[in-house]
Order: structure tokens, then sequence, then C-alpha cells
């Protein structure tokens, strides 16, 4: 699939030139006017790069710059930093906040164009993402170490439920049957029965706390995670 670079400026002047030659490049673009608008489509779906003005009407660019970085889901999409102003010591505290590159205004969109691949080049391939499975944005499973921690604490699970939350977190959304869980964890080999899913469950949910309520019981049918 095409890259998706979300573009944050108030002017929508400036969001046509760059989404024209983006979308030449073969990238998927999506403009937002305002940081607000943009910080509330990002839950749905994440761009692999972000394109932010440092002077928005809501909020100032830097702002929207730290609280991504802050925040492990989001803190490695790239940022370049549009601006119009061009002081040293604003270049400086933008790569201090993580911006990955900057760009001053006026500048030319093939310019940009070729920053954003070269910053896109620098950041792929990732090869210690894909260990990471979040549900919601405090729980992140690292299935590599085989731990979780909720709210940047780990905690500890028994393997068992460690098992069971990575299987759910594997396929958000869809439903596992307790049959369907049992075999993952035991094959053959189960001489359990059902209930104890129920069990593990429970045990999991209390460990949990609050972000618990992600697992969803769907009655007479299983279990699922649900965002
Ligand atoms: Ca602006």
């Amino acid at each position: 699939m095409d890259k998706l670079i979300a573009i944050i400026e108030d002017e929508p002047d400036i969001i046509e030139l760059v989404s024209i030659n983006l979308k030449k490049a073969s990238f998927q673009v999506e403009g937002f006017e305002s940081a607000e608008s943009f910080l509330r489509t990002l839950k749905k779906r994440q761009p692999d790069l972000i394109i932010l003005d440092l002077m928005l009407p809501d909020m100032d660019g830097y702002e929207v710059c730290k609280a991504l970085k802050s925040q492990k889901r989001y803190a490695s999409i790239p940022i370049i930093m549009l601006t119009a102003r061009a002081e040293e010591t604003e270049k400086i505290l933008g790569l201090e906040l993580g911006a990955d590159d900057y760009v001053t205004k006026p500048f030319s969109p093939k310019e940009l164009v070729a920053r954003v691949k070269a910053v896109l080049r620098r950041h792929s391939p990732k090869t210690d993402e894909s260990i990471q499975l979040n549900i919601g944005e405090k729980i992140f499973i690292d299935t590599e170490k085989l731990e979780v921690t909720v709210n940047n604490k780990k905690i500890d699970l028994t393997p068992t439920e460690f098992k069971i939350l990575n299987l759910l977190a594997s396929k958000k959304g869809i439903v596992f049957s307790r049959e369907a869980i049992l075999e993952h964890l035991w094959g053959n080999e189960k001489i359990v029965i059902d209930r104890t899913i129920d069990v593990h469950i429970k045990h999991l949910r209390e460990k949990l706390g609050d972000e618990a309520r992600f697992i969803k019981n769907i009655r007479g049918m299983g279990y699922k995670i649900e965002e």
C-alpha cells in the first residue's frame, strides 16, 4: 500500500500544492487545517509521516510534535516541520523535540517531496516494530521479550495469560471461542475444560485494571479485543 502522509497546515493552498506533488510521487495524502482535527483521526489510522506547520490556529506545531513524541504509540512517526521563521534557535528547538527535518517557507514542493522520501528512507526498515503490539494507548505487548506493560509499567502475567492476551491482540475485533483459545494454548493435548479460559481471562482482567475494558466477552461465543 502507498505510504500515507498527513499534512497539518492552516493554509488550504499549501495543503493543495503539497498534496498534488506528493500524490504525483505515489503517496496518499490527508490534509488537516487544525491540530485538533488531525489528532482526532490519528487513532483510526496512523500516517507514515507527518508534515507539520509550526503556526496553527489552535495549537503550536511544537506542542503537537511534543505530544506525539511523548506517546510510545506515535513516537516513531517521522515529522517534518514547516515554518515561516528561519531562526536557528527554533530549528534547534524543533529538532530537540524530535522533528526529523525542517523546511522553511516558501519552499519548492519538489524539494519537500525529496525530503519526505529521504526521511522515510532513513526510518525504514524498522525491525523492532513488528514485535510490539498495542491495545488501546496504554497496553503494549512485546512478543519477543514476552513482556506486557500497562501505563509504562511492566505487569506480571503467567505464560498462559500472556498467550491468551497475545492471541486476542494479534487479531483485534475477531472473536475467539473458548475452544479456539484452548487449541492455541495446548493444541491437541487439551484436557482442561472450557471454563478454565474464563478463569484465566478473569485474572488477566484484574491485572490489566482499567485497561481490561478492551477485552470483551461475547455471550455464547467467546472473547475478543475491541478498541
Ligand atoms: Ca500556518
